[in-house]
């Protein structure tokens, strides 16, 4: 297995590099590192992805005649890397990398007509329907009920935890349209705009004052048939499928080693109570070391599936190790940045009342946005296939037991 780059991919990276150094603005950056959330806001990432859509780069794995870019997946892996190095903001998968390549698989031709297009050019903007209260884990177990009428479908029920609802479009949902047999079995994958009438949003407030989830209702709501992806009770294969793309990316490795280096320059302006520099004392010093190591080796675990994928191998079930010790790695960061800190994680000022001055409470810039991050950071051992789950699927496809 060779894990070294090449010297073309090397000129690669540095055509990618200067691209960086000539179009993501400073704003764009500054946005970015201001970003507490999940995804990033939906003007931030909009205004890159013009950008990138400009260059041809913006959806590097898609066939390149709907505008990939024919990228081999070690150049796409030097993309990520050099974004993520960059401070570029992230761009919001839900329509580019989760929905599109559905389309691709399972799409009917007017499908990929109308929307493939409008997800590129950011006319549609769109939040994914899973998760119900009470489906979540278990999502087969899901109860939003669509029945046919005529050319239509009506659907009713609630999806919850849905990311960037309040500002999406469009929806894609698993809804159950068969109770008997295995519940895997009655579900359906469809697209329902959001301006049907009976679609209500309503806002859910993280711990962090952030309003990133929503909860979302269907009442009485009309889809027509034409918007259902793959045939009727077969959608769990197509919300499967999907999936395969919500997970993983690249790069995460190369974003949590700028999270070091942050951690290392705050931890080096801090002191402790006596006046010692808080990275003086070895047993906080040794907290940060030890983060590293794990980072190493998640390093080498992401370059070993870099070379499975170049040599015509999928990620397989080790994308599991790699979300959870991308997540291990990501929250203990956090946690040293706030210990870090430690006043100054207050004036997170969503929280607190500031006794009725506008002025902000005074701290560091570098604390600012420190402990929101930190509480949002609590959700990415949920999102996207819990913890115990990944760990459920290692203990049975990776280690067999
Ligand atoms: C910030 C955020 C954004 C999200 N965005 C979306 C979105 O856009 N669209 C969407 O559809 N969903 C979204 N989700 C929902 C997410 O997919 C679910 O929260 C997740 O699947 C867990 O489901 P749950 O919340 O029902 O928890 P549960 O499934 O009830 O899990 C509760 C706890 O039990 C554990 N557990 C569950 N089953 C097992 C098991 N078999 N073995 C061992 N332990 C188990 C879990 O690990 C967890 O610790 C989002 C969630 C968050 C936090």
């Amino acid at each position: 297995m060779d894990l070294a780059f090449s010297a073309a991919d090397e000129a690669f990276r540095e055509e990618v590099r200067g691209f960086l150094d000539s179009h993501l603005t400073d704003d764009l950056k500054r946005a970015a590192r201001r970003t507490t959330t999940v995804f990033a806001d939906k003007d931030v990432a909009m205004r890159w992805q013009a950008i990138l859509v400009e260059k041809g780069w913006a959806v590097p794995h898609w066939p390149v005649e709907h505008g990939g870019t024919g990228w081999t997946p070690t150049q796409k892996f030097i993309f990520a890397q050099e974004c993520a190095k960059a401070g570029a903001p992230g761009l919001i998968p839900l329509g580019m990398r989760m929905l599109a390549p559905v389309l691709f698989k399972y799409g009917t031709p007017e499908q990929k007509r109308e929307y493939l297009p409008r997800i590129l050019s950011g006319e549609h903007y769109w939040c994914q329907g899973y998760s119900e209260p009470g489906s979540g884990s278990d999502l087969s177990s899901l109860k939003t009920r669509a029945v046919k009428d005529g050319d239509d479908y009506i659907v009713n029920g609630t999806k919850i935890w849905t990311t960037h609802a309040q500002f999406a479009d469009h929806i894609f949902c698993l809804v159950r349209t068969n109770d008997t047999g295995k519940p895997q079995a009655g579900i359906t994958f469809l697209l329902i705009d959001m301006a049907t009438p009976g679609v209500k949003v309503e806002p859910i407030v993280t711990i962090a004052g952030d309003h990133e989830v929503n909860q979302v209702f269907f009442d009485d709501v009309r889809v027509p048939q034409a918007n259902r992806v793959g045939p009727e009770n077969e959608g769990w294969t197509v919300a499967k499928y999907l999936l395969e793309f919500e997970r993983g990316g690249g790069g995460a490795a190369t974003r949590l080693y700028e999270g070091l280096k942050e951690l290392r320059a705050i931890a080096g302006q801090r002191t402790a109570g006596d006046g010692s520099r808080l990275t003086d004392g070895r047993q906080f010093a040794a907290r940060i070391d030890a983060l590293e190591i794990q980072l190493r080796a998640l390093e080498f675990m992401e370059l070993t599936t870099l070379a499975r994928v170049s040599a015509g191998g999928s990620p397989g079930p080790e994308s599991s190790l790699l979300k959870n010790s991308s997540v291990d790695i990501g929250q203990g960061m956090e946690t040293l940045l706030l210990e870090a800190i430690d006043y100054y994680g207050l004036p997170h000022a969503n929280l607190i009342s500031l006794n009725g001055h506008d002025d902000p409470w005074p701290a560091p810039d570098y604390a600012e946005t420190i402990t929101a991050r930190y509480l949002n950071g609590r959700a990415a051992s949920i999102f996207g296939g819990a913890k115990e789950v990944q760990k459920n699927i290692v203990a049975k496809v990776v280690l067999g037991l």
